[in-house]
């Protein structure tokens, strides 16, 4: 087996399945993403959906028997949408960010890389396999990193000098041995906007992310949001692309190459009071094939409230009221609450009181403390429950 001709034929093939980078790596252990991961791991920095096995993310003969290389790619994805959405005058949408615009690309990404195992085990007897796609153990970004893909940014995404960091990543190990393609040298310079950006400080330092503070992280989180937080979220539903709409990297950088990413405006920047009341079987219908469905819509609905809060939307007062009155789930009934307070206004604040009269839950009876506690902050006369 000409390995070399083979490296050739697989990246033309690569081009022709709309694979839009690839790379190949040697399978020996990241040893400076272990000692990375474990420090992390030591300061609480990590966020919990990662595998949690350390070794195995970063020893690939842990995973797959006798590997001799790891081959990388990349999809590149839009940055801007093609149609914009009409909306009405004060009707205030939700954003998701660009790697939830589409079809979920675990799915996308999958594919081509069953294409491309396909291809390789029709040419080598033998061949084995195994891929993954984020959810896997091996990091991406890491792999990417040493099949020259592209840099390791200081906001912790791959930047391609091509695509910028607007690109979905994935690998796949095999047993047949590959020459390794080299690394790209470090761009990003004396340049330091991402880390000056990040709205919650979550980039400690460049290459350094506290997933904790994140708020692509904090988005897809279930329970209460920490107050500290909330005003941060903006209208982020799901994800947050600040530290890559900064980069100069990413300037002017906008593929459409692949017709599965391409958004739907009224799924990647819904209306948000629609949401407080969608029902599980429309949630699915609507939002069900793109990756920021994966938390279910609870995290959604609670994101949704949260930036009705932000715009001080009154014309969801209503609505609010009766999550608050009747949702069965206590992050969202305490959340409208603070939601109410924040919003204002005497029909707010009565169905506020009335609710504290009823509330048997602790933690939203202190969310409707919150909630009238912006009252007091506009009166003199201060209300106690
Ligand atoms: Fe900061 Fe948003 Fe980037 Fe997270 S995704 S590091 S919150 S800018
Ligand atoms: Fe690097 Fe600047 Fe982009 Fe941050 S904003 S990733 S420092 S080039």
């Amino acid at each position: 087996m000409d390995t070399e001709i083979l490296k050739k034929d697989i990246i033309a093939y690569s081009k022709s399945i709309g694979i839009d980078k690839i790379g190949f790596a040697a399978p020996t252990a990241f040893e400076e993403m272990k000692v990375r991961l474990y420090r992390q791991q030591e300061l609480q920095y990590q966020s919990g959906f990662e595998e949690k096995d350390i070794e195995k993310r970063t020893e690939p003969a842990l995973i797959f028997n006798r590997p001799k290389s790891i081959i990388s790619i990349a999809l590149a994805y839009p940055s801007k949408m093609k149609t914009l959405v009409v909306s009405k005058k004060g009707e205030r949408r939700g954003i998701f960010c660009r790697a939830s615009w589409g079809t979920d690309y675990h799915a996308v990404l999958r594919d081509r890389l069953k294409k491309l195992e396909e291809y390789i085990a029709s040419k080598v007897p033998g061949a084995r396999f195994k891929s993954m796609v984020d959810t896997g153990e091996l990091v991406d970004r890491a792999v990417a990193e040493r099949a020259g893909i592209g840099w390791s940014g200081k906001n912790c995404s791959i930047i391609t000098p091509e695509f910028g960091s607007y690109v979905y990543l994935g690998e796949m190990i095999t047993n047949i041995p590959f020459e390794p393609d080299t690394p790209m040298e470090d761009q990003c310079g004396s340049c330091n906007k991402c880390v000056d950006v990040c709205p919650t400080g979550a980039l400690v330092q460049g290459g350094q992310l506290d997933a904790q503070k994140c708020i692509a992280f904090l988005t897809q989180t279930k329970g209460f949001l920490a107050d500290e937080y909330r005003e941060k979220l903006g209208n982020r539903i799901y994800g947050c692309d600040t530290c890559q709409t900064v980069c100069p990297e990413n300037k002017g950088k906008d593929f459409h190459f692949h017709t599965e990413m391409e958004p739907d405006p009224e799924i990647a920047k819904p209306l948000l009071r629609p949401l407080l009341t969608i029902s599980n079987r429309e949630f699915k219908e609507r939002f069900g094939h793109v990756s920021g469905s994966w938390r279910g819509k609870k995290p959604i609905q609670r994101n949704a409230i949260i930036a009705l809060a932000h715009y001080k939307d009154d014309t969801a007062i209503e609505e609010l009221i009766l999550v608050m009155r009747d949702d069965p789930r206590p992050v969202l009934r305490g959340t409208a609450a603070w939601a109410l307070g924040k919003i204002g206004g005497s029909d707010a604040q009565d169905a506020l009181l009335r609710a504290a009269d009823r509330e048997q839950d602790e933690e939203v009876l202190e969310e409707i403390r919150k909630g009238l506690e912006f009252f007091n902050a506009d009166s003199e006369t201060n209300i106690r429950i």
